[in-house]
């Protein structure tokens, strides 16, 4: 008997429907406010998820719950071998009521697009992220420990051309850093058809070394583009970005203001570790295993419950900023931004 979809709903009453998947925690940038220099350790191929593993959990998603959305994440998820075969796999997933497939993105560093590109898109792919947060190589430099920023532009020009629509560039905003490069994203977005997207900068750095007057407030990043380009704010849906139009029409930016002003209250999404941990929240400070429950060849019933038992334990929020805020033992990398 196929069991009926039914909604995943958390104690505070948000429906669960998007999920984030982490494929690898390795990374070949050495981000400032993910990753440390040197000195990670790991996870040994044998700990990851397999593609099969990703696709069973992903189904019961998709199939039971109707997750609608899936993205691919990491560390680096190009640095996985093969994922054009997991695309495939997953671009097949439906949700039984419409016969709709999910909506299959990915965010890379966009390092590696300029050779993957076109071969993601063949496989199903639908929706790219790409990370840059200058146009300056010895910011560049600064910021990822990686003399990398040509291969990243070749990467976004790739993805231009492969047919990927929309295209987001994922901007950390940091007060002192690149705070002066907000209107180049923005012209630059509207040149190029893609829409920015400025995140305020986490407290899930490897080095420990964040503070609240490194982040450069999402309000602040639009009053300076609204200045120079006049925009309209877009009536928020349960995306954490709030979006902008152009109001001469030439495309739109978003900010994401997870510090300053948490969208906790809209959150519809759980987290899927490489090694086969959900996570709740991007700050949870617990895991529920579901590898152990694939890896013995467990049904969907039972990866349904467990999924249902930990959304059970889904917090209202996390609290940055607050004296009781602890951050998670594991960094952006490990988890899966
Ligand atoms: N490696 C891929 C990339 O960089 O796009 C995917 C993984 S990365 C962890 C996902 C996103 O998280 C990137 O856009 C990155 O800029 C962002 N990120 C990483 N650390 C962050 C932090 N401490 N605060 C805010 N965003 C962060
Ligand atoms: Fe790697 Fe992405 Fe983290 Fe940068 S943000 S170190 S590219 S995982």
């Amino acid at each position: 008997m196929i069991e009926p979809v039914r909604p995943l709903i958390d104690p505070y009453q948000r429906v669960v429907r998007d999920l984030r998947i982490s494929i690898t925690d390795r990374c070949n940038f050495r981000c400032t406010y993910c990753m440390p220099t040197e000195g990670m350790t790991w996870l040994e191929r044998p700990e990851l998820l397999t593609f099969e593993e990703i696709t069973a959990i992903a189904r019961v998603g998709v199939e039971r719950f109707g997750f609608d959305g899936i993205r691919l994440t990491g560390g680096e998820p190009t640095m996985r071998a093969q994922l054009p075969v997991l695309i495939s796999m997953l671009s097949e997933l439906r949700d039984p009521r419409t016969d709709r497939p999910v909506d299959l993105a990915l965010t890379t560093n966009g390092a590696t697009l300029g050779l993957h590109a076109r071969a993601l898109r063949t496989a199903g792919l639908r929706r790219i992220n790409i990370s840059l947060d200058t146009f300056s190589p010895t910011r560049f430099f600064e910021m990822t420990r990686r003399n990398q920023l040509d291969k990243v532009l070749n990467g976004i020009d790739a993805a231009i051309d492969a047919g990927f629509d929309p295209i987001k560039l994922n901007i950390v905003a940091m007060r002192g850093i690149n705070e002066d490069e907000i209107i180049d994203f923005a012209t630059f977005g509207r040149e190029r058809g893609i829409t920015p997207r400025f995140i305020e900068y986490m407290p899930l750095d490897a080095d420990n070394s964040w503070s609240m007057d490194q982040v450069l407030p999402a309000e602040e990043i639009v009053e300076t583009i609204s200045t120079r380009y006049p925009c309209t704010a877009v009536q928020r849906g349960s995306e954490p970005a709030s979006r902008y139009l152009y109001d001469d029409g030439k495309g739109e930016f978003g900010v994401i203001a997870s510090v300053t002003k948490p969208f906790c209250e809209s959150c519809d999404r759980i987290r899927l570790t490489a090694d086969g941990k959900i996570r709740t929240c991007l700050f949870s400070l617990e895991e529920h295993d579901l590898k152990s429950i694939v890896r013995r060849g467990g049904s969907p019933d039972e990866i349904a419950a467990a999924l249902e038992a930990a959304v059970g334990t889904k917090w209202a929020g996390h609290a940055i900023g607050n004296v009781n805020f602890l951050r998670p033992k594991r960094s952006m990398s490990q988890i899966g931004g």
